[in-house]
């Protein structure tokens, strides 16, 4: 009882440090049951303050319930990693507790956050005329370009007065396209009947040929086509669309075009990897998420705009309480939500105290182990790669459906390593993707033995 701040923190840090060094030890994947954590906590809030080291011991109590997101073997989903740097960011964000809506309710949280997007759109070479927002997740940006594109097909319409007398727009993805769209054109008011996937070529790019013939078979039914969602690295199987030949057709109906590269654009500060991108450049709006491949932690996603000012005026409602000056920055008004934490001091610090170079030499690193891993896989008894690796994603299978559910389930109860799946042509494969900060090389060839060990037991 009665500890200083300053003693606290100092408990806490020290126990920071022990999980970092013991991460690798811990079961990737949480391995308790519904309802376990929930039957550990207290029921009623507590009305007198507790001593710190029994916090600290109930913090040490959840553990089993954590899945460890910055262990060296998680090769789910798609690593969000936090690196340590990362984490001293937080503690000063945190401590200034600022809310970064307005320019004049923190202006070194917006100007750090202008000068830190110029700095990755610099690095990833996009244009020089693009400027940069930090939005909390992809999902968040992608719903901001959805209203955005919903203004510009209807004229401003839709925000006046509603999407009543307005024809039935259409947004045209992948089937490769994240769900995180469709849900935005619900919560746009568009309905998931907006959302048009068109057919993709072998490589799962989308065909610009069906999507010139659905843009026209639209038209001609009484829809309006409001969007192209170019997916440039998909979840699944990491697949890309290639925006150079599905520009010149959405330039010449007008479509507002969105880029989801919310893991893969990372890549772009590496030269050799841009050629996957090329065309984006002259798209209206590119997401990319820092939280996942560059380290800064959860959640950190920036969005590049051509033309800021078609989202802004998309996005501003200005009640009195939030007059400002003007010519600043509010970054409130380039966001569908209006507080804000100062998420540029997190990118400034990262890339500060890690460099660039660190973080280049990191994903070239990922990339040739997953091409090594896919290669070894293939002379692996009954393992088959079903996709080939996209950047640090490709994907497998053991056998047969069966027996690859009963690998996947396997390998992620043992805890040794986490794995997710998908649907390749209707078919369950296991997806193995490469990103965590942590990561070694000798981490990736032990997996692969494990799983041959665990698929004997399958
Ligand atoms: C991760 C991911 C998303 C979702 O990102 P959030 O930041 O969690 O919203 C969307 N699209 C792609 C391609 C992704 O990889």
């Amino acid at each position: 009882m009665g500890q200083s701040f300053r003693e606290q923190a100092d408990a806490l840090l020290n126990w920071v440090e022990d999980y970092f060094a013991r991460i690798g030890d811990y079961p990737v994947r949480a391995q308790v049951k519904p309802g376990e954590v929930l039957a550990k906590l207290p029921e009623k809030a507590p009305e007198t303050a507790e001593d710190f080291a029994h916090i600290l011991a109930g913090l040490k109590d959840t553990l089993p319930g954590v899945t460890h997101w910055q262990h060296p073997r998680f090769f789910a989903y798609f690593p969000g990693n936090v690196r340590p740097e990362s984490l001293l960011a937080e503690i000063a964000l945190a401590a200034q507790g600022a809310n970064a809506m307005l320019w004049e309710t923190s202006p070194a949280a917006t100007e750090m956050e202008m000068r830190t997007t110029d700095w990755l759109r610099d690095a990833m070479g996009l244009p020089n005329n693009w400027s940069g927002v930090v939005q909390e997740t992809a999902s968040a940006a992608t719903f901001a370009a959805v209203l955005t594109a919903r203004e510009r097909a209807t004229g401003g319409i839709a925000n006046r007065e509603g999407l009543t007398g307005c024809p039935p727009l259409s947004l045209y993805v992948s089937a490769e396209a994240h769900s995180s769209i469709e849900k935005a054109a619900r919560m746009a008011g568009l309905g998931s009947a907006s959302v048009r996937v068109v057919d993709t070529d072998d490589r799962l790019a989308m065909d610009p040929t069906r999507l010139r013939s659905m843009i026209e078979g639209d038209i001609a039914a009484g829809r309006k086509p409001a969007a192209l969602m170019i997916t440039a690295g998909g979840t699944g199987t990491g697949a890309f669309d290639r925006a150079a030949d599905l520009m010149p057709i959405a330039r010449e109906h007008g479509l507002y075009v969105h880029v989801d590269a919310a893991w893969a654009g990372a890549v772009m500060i590496c030269d050799e990897f841009r050629p996957l991108f090329c065309g984006v450049e002259d798209a209206d709006s590119f997401v990319f998420n820092p939280h996942k491949w560059l380290g800064v932690g959860f959640e950190c996603s920036v969005q590049f705009l051509k033309n800021p000012q078609e989202q802004v005026d998309a996005m501003t409602v200005k009640p009195v309480y939030l007059e400002s000056i003007d010519g600043v920055c509010n970054y409130c008004d380039w966001s569908p939500v209006l507080g804000r934490r100062n998420r540029g001091l997190k990118l400034w610090m990262v890339l500060s105290l890690v460099g660039l170079d660190a973080i280049r030499s990191m994903i070239r690193d990922h990339i040739r182990w997953t091409a090594d891993c896919a290669a070894a896989l293939k002379r692996c008894d009954g393992f088959e790669v079903v996709t080939e690796p996209r950047l640090a994603l490709f994907t497998f299978r053991y056998k047969g459906d069966a027996e690859t559910e009963a690998l996947l389930h396997a390998i992620n109860a043992d805890g040794y390593a986490y794995f997710t799946k998908t649907n390749v042509a209707g078919r369950p494969v296991i997806r193995w993707s490469i990103g965590s900060w942590r990561t070694t090389e000798e981490d990736v060839g032990a997996t692969l033995e494990r799983l041959q060990t665990l698929a004997f037991t399958v």
